[in-house]
């Protein structure tokens, strides 16, 4: 354990999607929950991240972060060792958004791989809006207020923490406080992402409807499981399979002990045992690390307000940072709020 005044700082946040899956979890969640005690950890739920995809119904954005907080909580994010705050609830991220969309030129976000790659791939929405294009600026700027030194991510979000980098070098370049830089250029934390298929092999999402979720109680696991693809060319019985090339061989990988893993790869390779025999010994490695996280997450379902406790807290905390770095970057900019007397040659006007 790092002693906490030794603790780079760490910043992540996850958008209101609502209730999380198991791919949320090994992508993120794991690794964050593992960072608890080397790192000062401020993680926040994007509900306006949220908006810039699903801005025409926000009437469960509000619902969905409090299903992503109970899943943190339930995966063992704990309030005493991190802080957990909702990005709406400190309207710094705002300020900050807009002040740095004075000097992002318009090409920096256009060229984002996720801009093109996102409004290509989700139909039935007009992705045309300022809020799309800017969200990866509204990103840095989530970034920037807490001076973190790094941001664990996975391969596909580097770009964004690369932006991150040239907008902070370039307001320095242009505004510095008491002679110096504002903001920390962060560094990308890549985090590990270990293949995770949803039960029809391909990745895990929502928008696929193949998920496994946190919140799955074991019977609807186990069905789950049941109906899971496996490698296409073991088609009988006795035909030899390979866990290499098998969704459920890959689950196995991240959640099943040695041991399993052992006789799950033996076993298929000789076909020694059935795929419903493989798929019960993937299901009982599941539900092994679920029912703990559903019996942390009770507590707060039976009484929500504990929880919503915990994010006001953590936002009260994170607003105390931002409110920090804003009394800089308004300093720097020439814009603060207290009072200044006209400078004699203003005076002398
Ligand atoms: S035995 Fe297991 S790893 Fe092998 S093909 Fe069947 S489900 Fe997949």
């Amino acid at each position: 354990m790092t002693p906490p005044s030794q603790r780079k700082r760490v910043l992540s946040g996850m958008r209101s999607t609502g209730k999380l899956h198991l791919g949320n979890y090994v992508g993120a969640l794991q690794n964050w929950v593992g960072m608890q005690d080397t790192y000062e950890c401020f993680f926040f739920i994007a509900d306006w991240h949220a908006l810039t995809t699903d801005y025409g119904d926000t009437s469960h954005v509000k619902q969905n972060s409090i299903e992503v907080l109970l899943d943190w909580l339930a995966a063992g994010l704990d309030p005493d060792r991190c802080t957990m705050f909702i990005q709406s609830h400190v309207p710094q991220h705002a300020e900050l958004h807009l002040l740095l969309s004075m000097i992002t030129p318009l090409g920096w976000l256009e060229r984002v791989p996720t801009y093109k790659e996102q409004q290509e791939n989700i139909s039935g929405k007009d992705l045309s809006t300022y809020g799309f294009l800017g969200y990866p600026l509204l990103m840095s700027a989530d970034i920037m207020m807490y001076k973190g030194d790094f941001v664990p991510v996975g391969e596909d979000q580097v770009p964004h923490v690369e932006l991150t980098r040239e907008i902070a070098r370039r307001f320095n370049q242009f505004y510095e406080f008491r002679g110096k830089a504002v903001f920390p250029e962060p560094q990308s934390l890549l985090t590990p992402e270990p293949k995770l298929p949803g039960t029809d092999g391909r990745k895990m999402s929502k928008s696929y409807g193949n998920t496994i979720m946190l919140t799955d109680p074991e019977p609807v696991v186990r069905q789950k499981l049941k109906t899971m693809v496996t490698d296409p060319a073991r088609v009988r019985r006795t035909d030899p399979g390979n866990p290499d090339v098998c969704p459920v061989g890959d689950l196995h990988k991240i959640f099943s002990s040695r041991e399993t893993m052992a006789k799950v790869d033996a076993g298929c390779r000789s076909a020694g045992i059935g795929c419903i025999e493989c798929k019960g010994w993937a299901a009982d490695s599941l539900v092994q690390i679920l029912n703990p996280m559903q019996q942390r997450r009770k507590k707060y379902e039976d009484n929500p307000r504990l929880a919503w406790d915990i994010l006001e807290a953590g936002s009260e905390r994170a607003r105390a940072v931002a409110s920090g770095t804003m009394n800089e970057v308004r300093a720097a900019m020439k814009m603060s709020l207290e009072y200044e007397a006209p400078s004699s040659a203003q005076g002398a006007k």
